[in-house]
């Protein structure tokens, strides 16, 4: 076995790290984590740490680690037959079991599944998509996507551009001219602290409507947004949000895109975000969830009225010029067979409602009234503290003091593992949907505990 002083040499070598500060990390002054097994809600390194993993890998591991009906479905996948393409009609028991389950669940009016790897090449699908349905509907000027801003849509050349966080387009060039954001729907950081929640999702809608105006409605093919902001920092939208977005959309021809590759399967409590918000996308996102991350697998999700005409667009034009060689991966699709399958039997979605609304009341309870928590909100399995330096004024700290860094790093030593968001000074918590109330108790627990350790 090779030693641990080996392995982080070879790291600091040779390993290319996603979203790392990668200068540090090469002259070995940031840690890393090699990480060996995984139980229920616990992951262990190798250093003998064992941890509560309040954020389910990156909120994808959603029925929790160590699942061996997952692990088996896709052994014996691997062993019956690893991989054949999907290409012109071709597909196994496990992808076509795997759609129709998909479709089972999905809302009423949507039609077709189409299989991917990622989140990031799901939205890529859908730009194309969105893009393919105008054209054919003869509308070559509707292109334009319009994103929000904190929205995280992926880190692809067209999934960053609808990604609205400055990290992920700042020396790369991006966004690309297609894409244009708007407000986000983030009641907490509101421009005046007398509006109310209403008023603010009026002012969400109106911002919308006056940027369509401004950039021409012939213009605008679709909006892209979660249910609740993710990776921007967790946020559920105001009263009536959904509601009043979708009616600026209608009035403009405009598609709605879910991104529901957080929401999707039942973290909100519900088995799609689309569900739980009364909204009807013609487009939806779907990955984490959806294998739990035991295999890489993403899917888009088609509407009724959008598969109609992609059906005219092939019978004019030929078959669809899009696909992966790996869609639909025979492996990935076990592994969401065995997942969803696994999600009802052990009732997660109702779990991750029940647990999740604990863990938020509990977590309220703890240090909701901290002089330094500003916020703490969240929806089913989703919870996020908001560290503000005052308040009263909703003063935010400066960025150069890494408070949410320091908190999230405090808990690591106290043994759970929560997120400091990307932007802004904001804990995430999304744990595995099987999280038990004892569990909540210790993410609680400790939160308040790193959180009087940093702020006092
Ligand atoms: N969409 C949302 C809402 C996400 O949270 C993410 C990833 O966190 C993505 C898309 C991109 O998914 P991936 O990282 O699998 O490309």
């Amino acid at each position: 076995m090779l030693t641990n002083d080996q392995l982080d040499k070879w790291d600091r070598e040779s390993f290319f790290h996603p979203s790392t500060h990668l200068a540090q990390h090469a002259r070995g002054e940031s840690p890393n984590r090699i990480v060996t097994g995984g139980k229920s809600v616990f992951i262990e390194d190798r250093d003998g740490n064992k941890l509560l993993d309040g954020f389910a890998g990156l909120y994808c591991v959603n029925v929790g680690y160590g699942r061996t009906e997952i692990a088996d479905a896709i052994a014996e996948q691997a062993k019956e037959l690893a991989y054949y393409h999907a290409y012109v009609g071709h597909g196994t028991e496990a992808s076509i079991t795997l759609a129709h389950m998909v479709m089972e669940r999905a809302p009423d009016h949507m039609s077709k599944v189409y299989f991917g790897l990622s989140g990031s090449d799901a939205n890529e699908t859908n730009i194309k998509l969105v893009w393919y349905y105008n054209n054919i509907l003869n509308r070559p000027e509707k292109k334009k996507i319009i994103s929000r801003w904190r929205g995280y849509h992926g880190s692809g050349l067209m999934t960053g551009s609808l990604t609205g966080l400055e990290l992920f387009h700042k020396k790369f060039d991006l966004p690309l001219s297609q894409v244009i954001h708007t407000e986000a729907p983030y009641y907490f950081r509101r421009p005046d602290a007398a509006m109310s929640e209403e008023a603010f999702t009026a002012y969400c809608a109106s911002e919308l409507e006056q940027l369509i105006e401004r950039e021409g409605p012939d213009t605008i093919a679709a909006f892209i947004g979660e249910p609740v902001l993710g990776t921007g920092g967790i946020v559920p939208p105001p009263a009536g949000y959904w509601e009043a977005i979708q009616k600026v959309l209608n009035k403009y021809d405009i598609l709605l895109i879910a991104d529901e590759v957080v929401t999707g399967f039942g973290r909100l409590g519900s088995m799609f975000g689309s569900d739980h918000y009364g909204m009807k996308p013609d487009l939806i996102t779907i990955a984490k969830g959806l294998t739990s991350a035991y295999a890489p697998l993403s899917g888009t999700i088609v509407s009724d009225r959008m598969w109609k005409v992609l059906e005219q667009g092939t019978d004019e034009n030929g078959p669809i010029g899009h696909g992966w060689t790996y869609s639909a991966h025979p492996i990935g699709a076990a592994a969401g067979v065995a997942n969803l399958a696994l999600i009802d039997k052990l009732g997660l979605v109702e779990n991750a409602g029940n647990v999740g609304a604990y863990l938020n009341a509990q977590m309220k309870a703890a240090i909701g009234e901290h002089a330094n928590v500003g916020d703490i909100r969240g929806e089913g399995m989703l919870c996020a503290v908001e560290f503000v330096s005052d308040r009263d004024n909703r003063t935010f700290f400066d960025a150069s003091e890494k408070v949410g860094a320091k908190i999230a790093g405090a808990m690591v030593e106290r043994g759970v593992i929560g997120r400091a968001m990307p932007q802004g000074d904001i804990l995430g918590l999304a744990p595995p949907l099987c999280l038990t109330q004892a569990e909540a108790d210790k993410i609680v627990e400790v939160t308040a505990d790193a959180v009087k350790a940093v702020l006092g």
